[in-house]
């Protein structure tokens, strides 16, 4: 741990020396000069972090920024609105795109680096690759949104592949994307490690998410139904209930019990598979995606054998 920390004070003190002529955090808008910077950072054995987002930050993207801050330097966050992982029904064009005010967000951050590219600079004329995560995939997300993990994996293929991070910051909030992007970088042998971060929620249980800027203020009361479900199951599980068909319907009842909301899927699934499960064993991720109002929001819950009982992660 010494020396990512004197890293760290290293960049601190440069930043500081520099104050008058360079602004502490840098806006990188190319993929050649973000290219150079994370190859020096590598060649000179620096730890660099990496936290992808889309933009529109909130606490759960702070909380990645946050715990790349304590073991990395320097940490490098990009912004980009991904086309590809948006279907063509989907809220591409309407995505909250907020740079000035996510800036000096970053910069209270003390991040050292923000990528901020135009499409064209990821998807120049002519792009035609897409990376596919078999298996993984086709489920869930993948099942109500066809395409969307291609989208994924490809862009954080890209970006890892520009960036060079030794650590790269998801949050659990999206189970089936973080366990994707893991299975990817040891399929591909790649020189990046995956670290899984905690949901940030509101205090009344709602996950962040940019998308919640889209919801009324009832479907906002709506919307804490996901995670009340999700603390359903948990006290099924706390019961003594092992039976994923029954938890599933206690889940079930409370998202049916509010008007504003939509059910599209209600799984529990192997953590590492995303196999269905029966019966709970090992570690199994129960996953949730409903509509409140019109906004789809998705949130999960870790459920981890310890002996003869279960913990559950929400
Ligand atoms: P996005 O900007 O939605 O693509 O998200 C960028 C990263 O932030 C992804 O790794 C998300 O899983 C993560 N993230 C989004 N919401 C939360 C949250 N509420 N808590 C923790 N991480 C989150």
């Amino acid at each position: 741990m010494n020396a990512p920390q004197k890293l760290q004070h290293d960049v601190r003190l440069t930043s500081i020396s520099k104050l008058a002529s360079r602004p502490l955090m840098e806006i990188v808008r190319t993929v050649s000069w973000m290219k150079q910077i994370g190859r020096a950072a590598r060649q000179e054995d620096r730890v660099l972090g990496f936290v992808p987002t889309m933009g529109a930050l909130h606490k759960g993207h702070a909380s990645l920024v946050e715990a790349a801050r304590a073991r990395c330097a320097p940490v490098v966050v990009s912004i980009f609105v991904n086309p590809k992982q948006f279907g063509p029904s989907e809220d591409f064009q309407r995505y909250p795109r907020t740079l000035e005010s996510d800036r000096p967000l970053l910069e209270n951050l003390r991040v050292d680096y923000l990528f901020a590219p135009p499409a064209e600079e990821i998807y120049p004329k002519g792009f035609r690759t897409a990376v596919n995560v078999d298996g993984l995939s086709p489920r869930l997300e993948g099942k109500s949104r066809p395409g969307h993990f291609a989208g994924v994996a490809t862009v954080v293929l890209k970006l890892f592949e520009i960036v060079q991070p030794r650590f790269a910051y998801f949050g659990r909030k999206d189970a089936q994307q973080c366990r994707i992007v893991q299975q990817m970088a040891a399929d591909l042998n790649l020189d990046t490690a995956i670290v899984a971060c905690p949901t940030v929620r509101e205090p009344d249980g709602l996950a962040l998410s940019s998308r919640n800027a889209y919801l009324s203020a009832d479907d906002r009361r709506a919307a804490t139904a996901l995670s009340r479900a999700l603390h359903a199951i948990r006290q099924e599980i706390t019961k003594g209930e092992r039976d994923a068909a029954h938890l599933i319907v206690a889940a079930r009842h409370v998202l049916d019990s509010e008007a504003g909301v939509k059910t599209d899927y209600v799984e529990i699934v192997d953590a590492d598979s995303l196999e269905t499960v029966t019966l709970l064993r090992g570690r199994s991720l129960a996953l949730i995606a409903a509509y409140a109002g019109k906004t789809r929001l998705i949130d999960n819950a870790l459920i981890e054998q310890e002996a003869d009982t279960f913990r559950v992660t929400i």
